[in-house]
């Protein structure tokens, strides 16, 4: 602290004494320049606004501003340029949409990874967003600011319809006992749209979607030959139901009903594993290969 304001006092007398020289002291005071603007030097503060920008990944992030003090200093030439930490993967890159104006936007922001690692990478990646300034010929650094890209947790759902719609056929014999004796409008529920927490412009959307389609499939279709939650399977169970009356007969179709239900919920925990790892093994060879990976935590027998 003491040497740095030594420093200071050292190299305000050195400009007022070499009057015609520029002078920059970049290295000593981050925001702080010395600009020769006729016969006399000025303090320029030149920063980037705001200091910090977050968006999901693949949204456009911006804009971005440089604000010069005084105010009746303007540059001429601005360059824009970002920064990522060293080895981080899934090739950190910034698009401007313009990266020589006085503000600029990132038109699709790029999550990256770090560490790069698969399955070890934070979900939220920060940039330093940089722009050079030229005024009066000189060149100086703006203060910097920060772009946070992140990738939402969880990236998207698919909620499966886990009841069946409708009512069974009834009708009574010539004993006069009710019972079921047909389909009637039991049918399953059509699956609803999956939800995305990231946008069609990510670049995970085309993984997560190829993810959720493997979920929707393995629903629409049965896994593994055993459709859940399987309008025949619970037809079975009470097409041989009788009763005295049409209540009792109800009845016992919603008894029926429950324990269906129950048993299905319990197969569709069991198969979980084997859902999700079906899903990744669909998901996993899609790039960007990070976050979105099974990374060992779904198997299947
Ligand atoms: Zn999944």
């Amino acid at each position: 602290m003491q040497k740095s304001i030594k420093a200071k006092h050292f190299i305000l007398q050195f400009a007022i004494i070499s009057n015609l020289m520029f002078f920059r002291v970049d290295s000593l005071f981050s925001e702080t320049h010395y600009i020769r603007t006729d016969d006399e030097f000025t303090v320029v503060k030149a920063e980037i606004i705001p200091s910090e920008i977050t968006v999901n990944d693949g949204e456009s992030a911006g804009p971005f501003k440089i604000k010069i003090e005084p105010n009746t200093i303007t540059a001429q030439a601005y360059q824009w340029d970002f920064e990522a930490p060293a080895g981080a993967g899934n090739d950190p890159f910034c698009e401007f949409n313009q990266k020589n104006a006085e503000s600029t936007t990132i038109k699709r922001a790029k999550w990256f990874a770090l560490p790069d690692s698969a399955c070890g990478c934070s979900s939220t990646s920060t940039y330093k967003i940089k722009c050079e300034i030229t005024i009066n010929g000189e060149k100086i650094n703006a203060t910097y600011s920060k772009l946070n890209v992140q990738v939402p947790e969880p990236t998207a759902r698919t909620d499966m319809p886990k009841f069946l719609l409708g009512w069974p056929e009834t009708g009574y014999d010539l004993n006069g006992d009710w019972k079921v004796i047909g389909l009637g409008t039991i049918s399953r529920p059509p699956i609803p749209d999956t939800t995305f927490f990231i946008g069609r412009n990510s670049y995970f959307y085309q993984k997560v979607s190829e993810h959720e389609k493997q979920h929707r499939r393995d629903w629409e279709n049965g896994f593994d030959g055993h459709i859940l939650f399987s309008e025949t399977e619970f037809y079975n169970m009470i097409s041989n139901l009788t009763a005295p009356t049409p209540q009792e007969l109800s009845d016992k179709i919603r008894e029926q009903y429950i324990l269906y239900v129950d048993e299905e919920n319990i197969e569709v925990a069991s198969t979980k594993s084997c859902f999700e790892y079906r899903a990744y093994q669909v998901s996993d060879s899609i790039p960007p290969l990070y976050l979105n990976q099974n990374c060992g935590r779904f198997s299947c027998p």
